[in-house]
């Protein structure tokens, strides 16, 4: 599943083509993907500059000249073909053609991504970014924000930070790979961190999607080698989906642990 790194390695590959550009051909193959595609999302979209691309959370946005913006979401399996130069295949949901020729498609073989229109003055009343948190890499997540928000919950800290509403965008393998890289056990209470605790989980949460997302840069230099496709990009986790392997700092063999019905992996040695 693409988590923010992948979405934002998607955005930056997609924006040589599309910022700037006015829509030619907008054109949908199917009425729904996880829920309606817009009916009018031709008519809107068609015609239309896209000024410029944003990323908030997991959701890309496409802001338009006319005050619109599209919003998607990549889902479980959604990812952006670019320039495929072939026909449109089976799970090609969605096509954008640019007046420079480029040709963009949605393709989902699982279809639980989607898309949706919204007006620019009131995007955060949209209700996928209504209950949003603050970005982990903006300017609003702050150790000391962290701390406040969790100094009174008794919720393990590994689903607090799961929590959308606490800090937006962290999903299991990025949230497992902060706790290890800052020592912390994940079914420890939010109140049992320090303010000290905080700041080393804040750089670490920080530190890790930076890398993902740098690895994802140094990726889309060859994405069009590969299949033109955008989204996903291989990476060396150090403890996400390794039980059983040695710790990469003391040998000690990584756990694997369930957690509201998600896996959690981590070092028994090394985080407590
Ligand atoms: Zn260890």
């Amino acid at each position: 599943m693409p988590e923010l790194p992948e979405v934002e390695t998607t955005l930056r590959g997609l924006e040589p083509f599309i910022a700037g550009q006015r829509l030619a051909l907008v054109r949908a193959f199917r009425p729904n993907l996880r829920f309606d595609i817009p009916a009018d999302l031709q008519q809107a979209m068609q015609g239309q500059r896209v000024e410029r691309l944003e990323r908030r959370a997991k959701y890309m946005l496409w802001h338009l000249t006319s005050g619109r913006i599209m919003l998607m979401h990549l889902g479980m399996s959604g990812r952006l073909r670019i320039n495929p130069n072939e026909p449109i295949a089976k799970h090609d949901h969605i096509q954008w053609q640019t007046e420079d020729g480029a040709d963009i498609r949605f393709y989902d073989p699982r279809r639980f991504g989607f898309v949706d229109l919204l007006d620019a003055q009131n995007r955060d009343q949209h209700k996928s970014l209504a209950a949003l948190g603050p970005e982990p890499l903006g300017e609003g997540f702050t150790p000391e924000g962290l701390f406040a928000a969790i100094k009174s919950r008794r919720a393990p800290i590994k689903g607090l930070l799961l929590d959308q509403r606490l800090v937006a965008g962290l999903g299991n393998i990025y949230v497992c790979e902060a706790l290890f890289t800052a020592a912390i056990h994940p079914t420890r209470p939010g109140a049992s961190l320090s303010l000290k605790d905080c700041q080393r989980l804040h750089a670490a949460l920080v530190a890790v999607l930076e890398q993902a997302i740098a690895a994802g840069g140094s990726s889309l230099r060859d994405f069009k080698q590969v299949d033109g496709s955008l989204g996903y990009f291989s990476h060396q986790w150090q403890v996400y989906g390794r039980e059983g392997d040695a710790c990469p700092r003391c040998d000690a063999r990584l756990q694997r642990l369930q957690q509201a019905g998600r896996s959690s992996f981590l070092c028994p040695e090394c985080q407590s």
